[in-house]
């Protein structure tokens, strides 16, 4: 008898390509006037709530105090900055600053900045994690708060859970992803979803926000490259007291970004594109004012998957009567915040 060489499929991520390609999100956008979209949002939102865990999350009067603690307080040449710490729930701290511009009065109109995968917050303000006194070079244009300062806005940058002073000391875990990559895979356990704790904290953020007298709470943004344009994906998509949106280094399809190459754990959410694909997440933002930021040689977020994905996003704020509330902007790099071209898009469409 002649022997065949039987054809086997052993290769895992074999299969989840041949799923991703043969079973489309079935809540994608499909509609295409005001009444479609805002029924289709209702409908997702719901969906990726739960699916973000936001139900074993503190809500309502089930919020503990924020406990506001000023740590110190300094004036520099753009503005006032002050350290601060915030209690978002019981057992989490969540230290950050808060950026008052020199230029401007208040009410300020304010940005809330996320930091992705990097040392942490103290990037979004240019100093030194240690001591928070000398002035450091921030790599990829990820001053964020300097950046808002200079244009006369105010900035809370907060530190996202498992990054920064908020690492996780995993001695087994591999240095860089492991302190997130360890905290998601235990969220997931308890039936949360890193993604969803973060997008937490930027609710707390506004909820300490809200009690300011200096604050122009219709204009509020949030904006964050890589790890911190996840969050802000998120965030935007959930977070009804957002107006404005800034995400940097990350909108793709999932298909061609975290779903073709290696990417941090912290990234997932369980059964997320079983039902939608990125612009379906951000176009619940629609039809508020959202700029997307990009680098044209992004290894990790390619050119391609975005502007497809972005065509995307303009059919949703089409179909929500805003077509020209969603730009992109492209910057000649990488894996980076284009702070001039950025800010300057974002100005146009938020009427800032
Ligand atoms: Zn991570």
């Amino acid at each position: 008898m002649a022997k065949t060489k039987p054809t086997l499929h052993l290769s895992t991520l074999e299969l989840h390509r041949h799923l991703m390609a043969t079973k489309p999100p079935a809540m994608s956008f499909r509609g295409r006037t005001k009444k479609h979209v805002a029924a289709w949002q209702r409908k997702l939102r719901g969906k990726l709530k739960m699916m973000l865990g936001w139900d074993n999350l503190p809500r309502g009067k089930d919020r503990c105090p924020l406990k506001v603690r000023s740590l110190w307080k300094r004036q520099t040449k753009l503005g006032t900055i002050e350290k601060i710490v915030f209690t978002a729930e019981p057992k989490s701290d969540v230290p950050g600053y808060i950026c008052l511009p020199a230029k401007g009065k208040p009410p300020y109109n304010w940005f809330i900045c996320v930091q992705g995968h990097s040392t942490g917050v103290h990037n979004s303000i240019a100093v030194d994690f240690k001591t928070n006194t000398r002035r450091i070079k921030v790599e990829g244009e990820q001053d964020f708060a300097i950046g808002c300062m200079e244009r006369g806005i105010a900035a809370l940058c907060i530190e996202q859970r498992a990054f920064g002073e908020r690492w996780l000391n995993y001695p087994k875990y591999p240095k860089l992803t492991g302190s997130c990559s360890g905290a998601a895979t235990h969220a997931l356990q308890l039936g949360r979803t890193l993604i969803g704790e973060r997008v937490f904290d930027v609710d707390r953020g506004i909820d300490l926000l809200a009690t300011r007298k200096d604050v122009r709470m219709n204009t509020l943004g949030l904006m964050g490259l890589s790890g911190g344009g996840t969050i802000t994906t998120f965030a935007s998509a959930l977070l009804s007291r957002l107006k404005m949106s800034m995400p940097a280094g990350y909108f793709c399809t999932f298909k061609d970004s975290i779903m073709a190459m290696p990417h941090c754990g912290c990234n997932y959410v369980p059964g997320l594109l079983t039902v939608a694909e990125m612009a379906d997440v951000l176009g619940l933002f629609a039809p508020k004012p959202v700029v997307v930021v990009t680098g044209k040689d992004d290894p990790i977020f390619p050119i391609r998957g975005v502007r497809s994905e972005f065509r995307r996003l303009q059919g949703i704020y089409k179909a929500a009567g805003a077509p020209d509330n969603c730009k992109l902007v492209v910057g000649d790099g990488e894996h980076q915040f284009f702070a001039e071209q950025g800010w300057k898009a974002m100005f146009k469409v938020g009427g800032l």
